[in-house]
């Protein structure tokens, strides 16, 4: 018996106990191919065969995954060729695919490769991103001018099964602000992983849960960016001040900012102002965007009470679909 027969006999033998999640698929002399699952995206299929000169040479490898990304697996394949190249003259298969489950074991957000390497690219450079492999999670500090919000993001282990968590969240923006990006940002996530409740019509298609750190970072990136400038659209003032200590956090001030569904802003003053001034007919639309006002702090008729109050036990709290729910 020569050294790849023992190899490949030691391999089959060992491999399931020694190597976590693995099912040995092929192990003969022009193959070796292990399917090595932590979760149902966590899986990757390594292909090995062996070299001319083994065990003189490295194997060679080749490393798949239906759910991971591409270029993730190609810097993975690259450290595996250095691994084997430490173990030349001894036996490589086993070593590696130990090596390659401690590597999904340690890194657990190889899972968002490709979302974080997207969302590092609409990053500012005094904006930070903190990997925590460790941890599972993100450290995420954005900033614009003086405003800043930061955030831990955590990826749970079945993600995208399960949605990404806001947790330890951290502004200088005026509260009612501060309460919309964490609202908003697990709103989004959780919009990912659940199906619509059936006010509509059941889509024909089965629910299938999608990523949501992207959605969500990117959500909050182009909130804490585009909002210290903002108009109001009544006085066409911007809205927040330069420095975030100079904002007015009384919710009941006159220029205290309030925040339309549609995302645009007025100074309460304003609004009040607007709301009062004809024309009504049609109700009162946004002046930008012409979407209808909707506001918590101005008044609604039973009905419309009562259906906000039926929608919000349901969680059906889809803001897409505020325009259909106020009609
Ligand atoms: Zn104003
Ligand atoms: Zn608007």
């Amino acid at each position: 018996m020569g050294f790849i027969d023992d190899e490949l006999q030691e391999v089959s033998k060992l491999c399931q106990n020694v190597v976590d999640g693995s099912r040995l698929v092929s192990c003969v002399r022009t193959m070796v191919r292990v399917e090595i699952t932590k979760t149902r995206c966590k899986t990757i299929i390594v292909c090995i065969q062996f070299s001319k000169d083994y065990p003189y040479t490295p194997l060679l490898i080749e490393l798949k995954s239906k759910t991971l990304s591409v270029k993730l697996l190609d810097g993975l394949t690259e450290v595996c060729e250095k691994e084997c190249k430490n173990l030349l003259g001894k036996a490589q298969v086993l070593p590696i695919l130990k090596f390659i489950r401690n590597f999904i074991d340690e890194n657990p957000l190889i899972c968002c490769y490709d979302e974080i390497s997207a969302i590092k690219k609409i990053l500012e450079h005094d904006d930070e991103l903190k990997l925590k492999q460790k941890y599972s999670c993100i450290n995420l500090k954005i900033k614009k001018g003086l405003y800043y919000f930061k955030a831990k993001i955590e990826v749970p282990d079945n993600y995208p099964v399960a949605c990404v968590k806001l947790e330890d969240a951290d502004t200088n923006f005026p509260p009612l602000f501060a309460r919309h990006f964490i609202g908003q940002g697990k709103e989004l996530a959780r919009q990912c992983v659940e199906p619509p409740l059936n006010l509509k019509k059941k889509s024909q298609s089965p629910f299938v849960p999608t990523p949501s750190l992207k959605v969500v970072i990117s959500f909050l990136i182009n909130s804490v960016k585009t909002l210290p400038q903002e108009h109001c659209q009544s006085c066409r003032q911007t809205c927040l001040p330069p420095n975030p200590e100079n904002a007015e956090t009384n919710e009941t001030a006159n220029m205290h900012v309030e925040r339309l569904y549609c995302g645009h802003l007025f100074h309460l003053r304003c609004l009040v102002t607007f709301m009062k001034t004809p024309p009504f007919h049609g109700g009162k639309k946004c002046p930008t965007c012409e979407q209808r006002i909707y506001h918590e702090k101005w008044g609604m008729s039973d009905k419309l009470a009562e259906e906000r109050w039926a929608h919000q036990q349901a969680r059906a709290r889809e803001l897409a679909e505020v325009e259909d729910f106020l009609t």
